[in-house]
């Protein structure tokens, strides 16, 4: 029954590359996670509230060793990286950063050394987890008191390991939100443009996501836009406005928008228009890491109803304005999709409880607490 199978039985192109083919020659990219990710009706929720037509994008299964949205960026930012002849990748995080750790595993997985320059986080369950398994990938890490600290510390190391690898580290911004890795969500709604013409779901009269960093929001809103599909897209705001705020989610948009057209002058201009993003700024509460009673409530009832796992501090504030909507009469009618961000595998502990002594000494306020070893889901 052996059969040799082209590398493109494996790996089908790129729905964005499909559309736009010059862009293959112009964009690196490396297939990294498990695409497409499925799309699901949220029967068991839908049954709760009495109505049909409610949906959810499981990119939470969009890995094998790690899922959630930051495999979709890294397939394009460590291809990037490659082509520099980089051997190194920095990137920046909270300590809990669900980023900093994709990026240690995809990172190490394409043979890359790894720094991560992580910063001060509200203490929170799981965020001791996501430091050992950050440890465990190999991966050098410092921790900064402040995100303003931090930049001028990322500077000194990443000059210190220029001179060390004999060559400049790829440098990745926190959430891998720039253009190269926004490239992944418009790719991303380029697939959910062939879901929908597939009939596995309507297209949604409203898309909701978690707004972190903007990379996610901000490549879906440009794909969404490029594929011509109508849906109105929702970003729920899980940190304050200084990091997510509609100037910087326009420069996003626009210099994605323009790395496009220079690989493919044939891609659409769409300039952003503040009236297509809708930002819901009641989900946050006291701030990014700290979660809410209506988080914990969302939590609650994906999974009760559809077994379904979000997390407290991005997917179940998401969720939370997501189930608001959907019980609500005005949209009783209307198809709405939930994009999930987080992964629902977590890489395995090779190390054991007490082996966070092993971390340099200011990670270990982060097990100061006794269930800091759960995951948090
Ligand atoms: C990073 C992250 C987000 C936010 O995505 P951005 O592109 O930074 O806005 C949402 N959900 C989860 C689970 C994340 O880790």
């Amino acid at each position: 029954m052996a059969r040799t199978r082209k590398r493109n039985d494996v790996y089908p192109m790129i729905p964005l590359f499909s559309r736009f083919p010059k862009l293959r020659a112009a964009i690196p990219h490396l297939s990294l996670g498990t695409f497409p990710t499925p799309v699901e009706p949220l029967r068991g929720i839908g049954r709760r509230y009495g109505r049909s037509g409610l949906f959810i994008k499981r990119d939470d299964l969009s890995g094998l060793i790690y899922g959630g949205n930051k495999v979709r960026k890294l397939e394009f930012l460590l291809a990037d990286a490659k082509k520099t002849g980089a051997k190194r990748i920095i990137t920046s995080g909270a300590a809990g950063s669900n980023h900093a750790l994709a990026t240690a595993l995809y990172s190490r997985q394409c043979g890359f050394t790894t720094t991560l320059m992580l910063f001060e986080q509200h203490q929170l369950p799981g965020i001791g987890a996501t430091l050992l398994a950050d440890f465990a990938t190999g991966a050098d890490m410092f921790h900064d008191s402040a995100y303003s600290e931090h930049l001028a510390h990322l500077r000194n190391i990443a000059d210190s390991c220029e001179r060390a690898d004999g060559a400049p580290p790829y440098i990745i911004p926190a959430g891998g939100s720039c253009p190269t890795g926004i490239t992944g969500f418009v790719n991303a709604a380029f697939e959910l443009g062939e879901q929908i013409s597939r009939g596995l779901l309507p297209e949604p009269a409203a898309i909701y996501v978690a707004y972190g960093t903007m990379g996610t929001a901000a490549g879906l809103l440009l794909g969404l836009r490029a594929v011509g599909i109508r849906s109105k897209l929702i970003a729920v705001r899980v940190v304050p406005e200084s990091v997510a705020n509609c100037v910087k989610f326009a420069s996003l948009f626009n210099e994605t928008n323009s790395l496009l057209i220079s690989g493919d002058p044939s891609f659409p201009r769409c300039s952003f228009n503040e009236n297509d993003l809708t930002i819901y700024d009641d989900f946050l509460g006291e701030g990014y890491g700290m979660t809410t009673p209506a988080a914990l409530s969302a939590i609650e009832e994906f999974a009760s109803a559809d077994g379904i796992m979000l997390d407290p501090v991005y997917t179940g504030k998401a969720g939370a304005a997501f189930l608001a909507d959907a019980s609500s009469r005005d949209l009783a009618d209307v198809p709405l999709l939930f994009w999930h961000t987080k992964s629902r595998c977590f890489p395995p502990l090779s190390t054991g409880r007490g082996d966070y002594l092993l971390l340099p000494s200011d990670f270990h306020r982060y097990f100061a607490t006794g269930g800091a070893i759960s995951d948090g889901q």
